[in-house]
């Protein structure tokens, strides 16, 4: 093996001593396999950068932290835990003495938590930072935030494997970037024909199959998306029929140390190492001379059915593609087979996504709130994260009580939440587990949610596997005590995949839930939730109820009608309960699973599943602070009256409502009358065309004369004055027989109701003798009258000061409506004229001008 000093990276080994000893951020790109993560952090200790203090380099992935602090350890001649440490989630390799550490973010993160100036370390070196995680964004911009206020002296050293480096540098203030150009081989690129349907993990076998076949020299790499698919190939691998024996190796974080280690380790076969994307960047094997890429990895995105994150299978980006390519070419020409077709490799996205922008927020934002960063959507960010999901983070975190409600600050139940690295929800169970004394029941419910569904989804009219499931209904409080029973008969038929495909469960699945629910029991034991061989006796199902309730509280529903499936959110939402749910009596529930479906009606229908029975007094014990009472005036159309009720509500969620024997408050009581009645529980009589006519005059001085300050009738104006005239009543027939006028009048200002009959009066009188009425039914006032008592008029008769002229309904001396005119004389003059010849002709016995 070269010297390590061999490595590209050692060329410009002054360059960045150089930087860092001048200033205190540097963006560093060189190709994998050039010595950034092994070499790097030697240069910085050997050079003093971070003075007599830690450097610690953040790697997004714990198997490698794991393996590079092995190599780096190895290459100064130390202890593992020595000078060279690491430490990641459940296992910390560090002592006193260590000068290197490599961590995975969440673990700076922690620090940070401890020590916000984080006091003992000199250098923070970004590791993989061209793939965009969450955690790896949030600690940039905390340490950029550090190095800015307390710490000017901490050194930032931000490290990428490709060329986007210009906008961290920008984001870093315009920091200096060093490029390392390294050396790559050319690695012809194989694709797939045509799209083939098969497992992709018996298609990578047949990959190196052939490539055994052709004998070109060198190990091969497969990439698979995690351990499943990784035992898949390698079950695979098992049939191939070639001369030449080869040695097959996983490598994925959950294998052991030692495991881990044989990828690397010298083999007198040729190795065929099938790993997760740790391979793409992160870890160097040397001696890979050809690449088989399955072309799916497992995503972080935000599941808004189950509001958490969760990993998904996903087409990687091009980048990502050609990232794993370039493994096949650092020592020699090599090989790269895709598993997919060229025209699907057009179709891929370009690069990754950042995780900011695609992920739940919610242990971001609680993290965030705990170093006293409340405005997490304008912090500074490299990416900012969309505002929404900022938003709906701090909604889920107020409601399961993590938040005060408006102050933004942690709540006690919070700051214990914090110290459990797992989604809020999760935490905020095993919290009120540990209180009830059912952590491994909460451990093992949050284990069912956070992967793949356990239980296959039946078709309609398998009835068999109907029956055979039917035995882990037992209870018809929750639909997570069905799959925990499930997955107890998985576990004691031994995860037999047989077994377990006769009643529809992912054996698989429940393999995985085991592990997950171990590692979930783990960190309540390390934050004292929880002692393994305490012999807790089983609280009985309300305490596990009352755990879920806890972490779902935020999608409580409300039956509408007992035995339906329609039920009421808060925020007027509205479900419907899922058919398959063993939850059909209770009245309330809290459903883990909400999903939009498209419904025939205006909303989309949201479908809700997962569900588990609660009651409401658990709600009040529990989580007071979302409960509000009020004592409100209702309208009760039965029997015809208003009646004082008691209403809970959970937000916005009426709860409980019950009738109060109390006297009623009279000013309350109108007003529901009054709304009552304008919503058209019944008619008013009262309402005549007197009272209509006098308020489309206060509407016509309100819009003709606005100098004046007539307040205008609108519809609230109106409930008001109703209000007024049912003021102390609660009978519907009271208020219709209440007299209304003098509540209306009410509604001017003193002396106005007087100007009234001056401004827009209900009568003027005529030239000819006599008055006419004036009707305001319609938009503009109106006056009928004959046409021939109109030619005494001199000019054109006005309300309102002369400011609003009255249309004149012409009429024959018959009662014929002949026209209409705002202007007389010029009617006269224009219009008249076409008119004349035949009206004086039939009317002859008038005088006609
Ligand atoms: P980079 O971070 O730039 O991708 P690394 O520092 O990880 O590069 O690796 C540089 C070189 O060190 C690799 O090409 C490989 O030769 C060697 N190397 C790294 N890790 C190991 C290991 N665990 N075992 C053997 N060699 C290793
Ligand atoms: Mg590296």
């Amino acid at each position: 093996m070269p010297a390590p000093t061999a490595l590209p990276i050692w060329k410009i080994h002054a360059d960045i001593l150089r930087t860092l000893q001048g200033g205190n951020r540097l963006v560093l790109v060189a190709p994998t396999g050039s010595g950034k993560t092994t070499q790097v952090p030697q240069m910085l200790l050997d050079a003093g950068v971070a003075g007599d203090k830690m450097i610690v380099v953040l790697q997004p992935r714990r198997v490698a932290a794991r393996t590079v602090a092995a190599r780096v350890a190895s290459e100064r001649g130390g202890k593992l835990g020595a000078e060279v440490g690491y430490q990641i989630r459940f296992d910390d390799h560090t002592s006193v003495g260590t000068r290197i550490c490599f961590v995975t973010e969440g673990i700076l993160l922690r620090w940070l938590q401890d020590d916000r100036a984080l006091s003992n370390i000199g250098a923070v070196v970004f590791d993989e930072f061209h793939e965009r995680n969450l955690l790896s964004d949030v600690a940039l911009a905390l340490v950029k935030d550090l190095q800015q206020s307390l710490r000017p002296d901490l050194v930032m050293l931000v490290m990428s494997a490709t060329l986007d480096a210009e906008p961290v540098a920008a984001y870093l203030n315009q920091c200096p970037i060093l490029v390392s150009e390294g050396q790559s081989f050319p690695v012809e690129v194989g694709y797939l024909p045509v799209p083939d349907q098969r497992p992709f993990t018996v298609q990578a076998a047949e990959a190196v199959e052939r490539i055994l076949y052709e004998g070109e020299p060198g190990d091969i790499l497969v990439f698979m998306p995690g351990r499943g698919e990784i035992n898949g190939t390698l079950d695979a691998l098992r049939g191939l029929r070639t001369q030449e024996r080869v040695a097959c190796i996983p490598l994925h974080g959950e294998l052991e140390p030692q495991e881990q280690d044989r990828a690397f380790a010298p083999n007198s076969l040729r190795k065929v190492i099938v790993a997760t994307n740790v391979a793409e960047t992160s870890i160097t094997i040397d001696g890979i001379r050809h690449v088989v890429d399955s072309g799916v990895a497992r995503v972080a995105r935000y599941d808004a059915e189950r509001g958490i994150g969760t990993l998904l299978l996903e087409p990687i980006s091009r980048a990502s593609a050609d990232q794993r390519k370039g493994r096949a070419g650092r020592t020699a020409p090599g090989t790269c087979h895709r598993l997919w077709t060229s025209i699907g490799h057009q179709t891929r996205e370009e690069r990754n996504t950042p995780e900011i922008q695609r992920s739940d927020l919610a242990e971001v934002v609680l993290l965030l709130h705990s170093l006293g960063i409340q405005e997490a959507a304008t912090f500074d960010w490299l990416d900012k994260p969309d505002p929404q999901a900022v938003l709906r983070a701090e909604k889920l975190l107020t409601m399961l009580g993590a938040l005060h409600e408006g102050r933004a600050e942690l709540t006690p139940v919070g700051r214990q939440m914090l110290r459990l690295p797992m989604h809020p929800r999760y935490s905020r169970m095993l919290i009120e587990a540990s209180q009830r004394g059912c952590v491994p029941e909460a451990a093992l419910c949050a284990a069912l949610v956070s992967g793949r569904d356990l239980l296959v989804r039946l078709d309609r009219d398998d009835a068999q596997m109907k029956g055979l499931r039917e035995m882990f209904e037992d209870s018809g409080d929750s639909d997570f005590i069905t799959l925990m029973r499930a997955y107890e008969f998985a576990k004691d038929n031994g995860f037999s995949f047989e077994r377990c495909r006769s009643h529809g469960i992912n054996a698989q699945v429940a393999r995985q839930v085991e592990q997950t629910c171990q590692q979930i029991l783990h960190a309540a034991q390390q934050q004292r939730l929880y002692e393994r061989d305490s012999g807790t006796t089983a609280k009985g199902d309300e305490a596990l109820l009352r755990c879920l309730m806890a972490g779902f509280v935020d999608q409580l529903a409300k039956r509408r009608v007992p035995g339906k499936p329609e039920c009421d959110l808060t925020e007027q939402r509205q479900g419907q309960l899922v058919r398959e749910s063993v939850v059909q009596e209770a009245a309330f529930f809290v459903a883990a699973n909400l999903r939009e479906a498209p419904s025939r009606g205006p909303n989309p229908l949201t479908l809700l599943s997962l569900a588990t029975a609660v009651q409401p007094s658990w709600i009040a014990e529990m989580f007071p602070q979302h409960l509000s009472t009020t004592v409100e005036h209702l309208f009760d159309a039965q029997n015809k009256r208003v009646a004082a009720m008691k209403v809970v509500r959970y937000r916005d969620l009426v709860i409980e409502q019950k009738a109060q024997q109390r006297d009623l408050d009279p000013i309350a009581s109108g007003r529901c009358l009054a709304e009552a009645q304008r919503a058209g529980a019944f008619d008013l009589p009262l309402m005549d065309h007197r009272l209509k006519q006098f308020i489309a005059r206060v509407d016509l001085v309100h819009a003709t004369l606005p100098e004046l300050e007539f307040p205008r009738f609108d519809a609230e104006a109106v409930t008001a004055c109703l209000a007024r005239a049912f003021k102390g009543l609660s009978l519907v027939k009271e208020a219709q027989a209440a007299p209304l006028m003098a509540a209306f009048h009410q509604h001017l200002a003193q002396g106005q109701v007087s100007w009234l009959d001056e401004l827009v009066p209900l009568s003027i009188s005529w030239p000819a003798g006599g008055s006419l009425k004036v009707s305001y039914a319609n938009e503009s006032p109106e006056v009928q009258v004959k046409l021939h008592e109109c030619f005494a008029l001199t000019e054109h008769p006005t309300l309102c000061e002369g400011r609003l002229p009255v249309t004149l309904i012409l009429c024959t001396p018959d009662g014929k409506k002949l026209a209409t005119t705002k202007d007389w004389p010029a009617f006269v003059t224009r219009e008249w004229p076409k008119h004349r010849q035949a009206v004086a002709k039939k009317f002859s016995g008038l005088l006609w001008r």
